[in-house]
């Protein structure tokens, strides 16, 4: 509303108001029972901006003033009635704007519905009526009269005027300016934080109301002899406080109580048929109080309660999606874990613990412990872990378990499983007493690989120090030859035919050792290859070899295989049918193959020294050899193969060569055109020692 309009529209009302309240004068009271003015007054205040008040406040003096002079007041009646009312609107809107300053009306936007914000209004109205009152009342030289009824009459008509239109318009005031952008009159102006309690009752109930409250005002106030039947108010204005919203109680009780005073005014009901009247002019102003109040107070608990529930709704329903994201993320882990109290209650299990093993062998004691008993924990020593030993109970008593590794061993594992097992103890509450959390993993295969890893590193550094130490002792030799100068070039051959030869079988076993793990880590891209032409081009290479060994291949063998793994295999098992041959025995290998389902059987054969039967299963294994006298070896060679027939799907033999003269080798592979068969049984990705019976 334009600034100009807004001024018109106040001053209008303010002249209104003085004329209504002026007119409510009865000799028999000595004050006016309706008093709009100091509702107007404090709207005036409350709706303008702090800087401008002096000004609006001179303006409501003035007017107020006039209006009562016009009316028929006496000048200084008049000058102290306008007083009254700037500083009782001066006075509220001081003590609002510094203690509610979220409030609508004070610089913020909140409707009156928060008791703290109560408390405050009901001290402003409190303390702007009385001073205001008591100005008025010493400026009219009543003090130190003796008529200081008149004073308390004219305090609890300000004072109930006040809260009466206050209730409504602090109600009102946010509807019809939300948020808009007002003035800010104190920097902690905010938006509402408390939400509307908004009225969804029937208009039926709204109509029932009204009938009861007319009916229960009428047989209270409009009988000349009334029935003692005041406590029959207490009905209406329950019913509309509980009921209805904030704004329409406010109005319900503010249009009862004016009511009450109307009829008092007009000679009838109870408090006009009273010995004094103005001891009942007052008892009207302090029921139209009373009812205000109560209307607000319930409002504002009412509004408090809703909001709360609101709030506790709001986050009970984060706390549960949080426990269903909580519980789905323990569930598909992969770590065992088991929350539990001292008593042995499990709290919380999740689906691998449930897996992994009974979660109770953690515990041993409680509901569980049947089934505890068939399973028990040792030390990775092998000695048996006692009752205060276990995690748990560590972790009951303080105790922090890192990953320490334990065996399990029950039923259907009478070997054992490794686990590693932490706990920690859960801080104690007061509704929650001890309780520990125990997470665990199967680390059995780790560990495994884990010492086969070392195993293995063990044997590489030990057969890459074998020719190292030959290497430096013939160098050593050399150099002390040399140092005595005296060393033929016969011997220095010698001697530096050995270092070439050491050095060279260190270059061997280098270069099986990368193709193991070629074997091992390459990616398989499986492709439908001429397997044929993969072995002619391994074969020639040996064809020109010392021993010009005579090699065979039967063409057109297709399958589906990676050509480098594939090559790799053909290699170290031509390389090795050439290689064990008796001496002075031209090598003879041939390789023939047939159809075998999805698969291809290929049977490499040769006439070279076979391999004894106890050998002919380990020989696929890491490092293992049977000839070393006079034949060169890593004992990796057919780790490889073995490796990548597996890779492949297939699977790999020897047997012993037709009419018992040399081996055969027997292995499968994919034929050209079907589908790679899935990866074929434990595919022993890491490195190992142990026997492998996929193999
Ligand atoms: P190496 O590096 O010793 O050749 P391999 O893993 O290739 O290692 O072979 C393991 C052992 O199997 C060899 O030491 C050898 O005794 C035996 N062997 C492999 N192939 C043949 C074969 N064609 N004839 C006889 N013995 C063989």
């Amino acid at each position: 509303m334009p600034e100009a309009l807004r001024l018109v529209a106040f001053v209008c009302a303010t002249w209104i108001a003085t004329d209504v309240g002026y007119s409510s004068f009865r000799p028999e009271f000595g004050v006016s029972l309706i008093w709009p003015l100091s509702g107007v007054a404090l709207l005036w205040a409350a709706t303008g901006d702090r800087r401008t008040w002096p000004l609006d406040a001179v303006l409501l003096g003035a007017v107020s003033s006039a209006a009562l002079v016009v009316a028929g007041s006496t000048s200084g009646q008049a000058a102290m009635g306008a007083l009254q009312v700037v500083l009782q609107a001066t006075l509220y809107q001081s003590v609002m704007v510094r203690w509610a300053p979220r409030l609508w009306g004070s610089g913020g936007t909140r409707p009156l519905r928060r008791t703290a914000d109560l408390c405050v209004f009901l001290v402003a109205v409190t303390v702007a009526s009385a001073v205001a009152s008591g100005v008025r009342t010493a400026g009219l030289g009543l003090v130190p009269t003796s008529d200081l009824q008149d004073a308390a009459l004219v305090l609890a008509r300000n004072l109930s005027w006040m809260l009466a239109v206050g209730a409504v318009v602090l109600q009102l005031g946010p509807r019809l300016a939300p948020a808009g952008p007002r003035p800010a009159l104190h920097p902690e102006a905010r938006p509402p934080t408390t939400a509307d309690r908004a009225w969804r009752g029937s208009l039926v109930e709204l109509v029932a109301l009204a009938l009861v409250t007319a009916a229960v005002y009428a047989a209270v106030f409009t009988r000349q002899q009334p029935l003692p039947l005041t406590f029959l108010l207490t009905v209406p204005s329950l019913w509309a406080a509980m009921r209805l919203d904030p704004l329409r109680a406010a109005v319900h009780a503010a249009a009862s109580g004016t009511f009450a005073i109307v009829m008092t005014l007009s000679g009838s009901g109870v408090f006009a048929s009273m010995v004094d009247p103005r001891l009942g002019a007052a008892l009207a102003q302090a029921l139209l109080a009373v009812l205000v109040l109560k209307t607000l107070v319930i409002s504002c608990v009412m509004s408090e309660r809703d909001a709360a529930i609101r709030r506790a709704q709001v986050s009970e329903a984060a706390s549960l999606g949080r426990a269903a994201l909580l519980g789905a993320v323990l569930q598909n882990m992969n770590e065992g874990i088991v929350v539990a109290r001292e008593d042995g209650e499990v709290l919380v299990r999740n689906a691998a613990g449930d897996a992994m093993l009974r979660s109770s062998v953690m515990l041993s004691t409680g509901p569980d412990r049947a089934a505890a008993e068939e399973a028990r924990l040792f030390h990775p020593d092998g000695t048996v872990l006692d009752e205060a030993e276990l995690p748990f109970r560590r972790a009951l008593a303080g105790e922090e378990v890192l990953r320490e590794d334990l065996v399990l061993r029950f039923g259907s594992s009478p070997e054992g499983r490794v686990i590693e097992v932490s706990a920690s103890p859960v801080p104690e509450t007061e509704d929650s007493p001890r309780a520990a959390v125990v997470n665990f993993r199967d680390v059995t295969t780790v560990r495994e690989h884990e010492g086969d890893l070392a195993a293995f590193a063990g044997v590489v550094a030990h057969d890459l120090n074998n020719p190292l130490t030959v290497v430096s002792g013939w160098a050593d030799s050399l150099a002390d030859f040399f140092s005595l100068g005296d060393v033929s070039a016969e011997d220095g051959q010698a001697m530096t035919a050995r270092i070439q030869g050491a050095a060279a079988h260190m270059r061997r076993f280098i270069d099986d050792l990368l193709g193991y793990t070629v074997a091992r880590d390459r990616p398989l891209t499986p492709e439908d290859l001429d397997l044929s032409a993969v072995a002619e081009e391994v074969a020639r290479l040996r064809r020109d070899g010392p021993t010009h060994p005579e090699i065979e291949i039967e063409p057109g063998i297709q399958v589906r295989a990676d050509v480098v793994l594939v090559r790799q295999l053909l290699d170290n098992l031509v390389g090795n049918a050439v290689k064990y041959v008796a001496p002075q025995t031209r090598p003879r290998v041939t390789l023939a193959c047939r159809p075998a389902g999805d698969m291809v059987e290929l049977r490499l054969s040769d006439n070279g020294i076979g391999i004894p039967e106890s050998m002919r299963q380990r020989v696929f294994e890491t490092f293992v050899r049977v000839q070393t006298d006079g034949y060169g070896g890593t004992g990796l060679g057919l780790d490889i193969c073995r490796r990548v027939v597996v890779r492949h799907g297939g699977e790999i033999r020897v047997e012993e060569g037709a009419d018992g003269i040399g081996s055969t080798f027997v292995f499968t592979l994919p034929r050209a055109g079907s589908p790679l068969p899935g990866l074929a049984p434990v595919e022993r990705q890491q490195v190992g020692v142990s026997p492998d019976p996929s193999a």
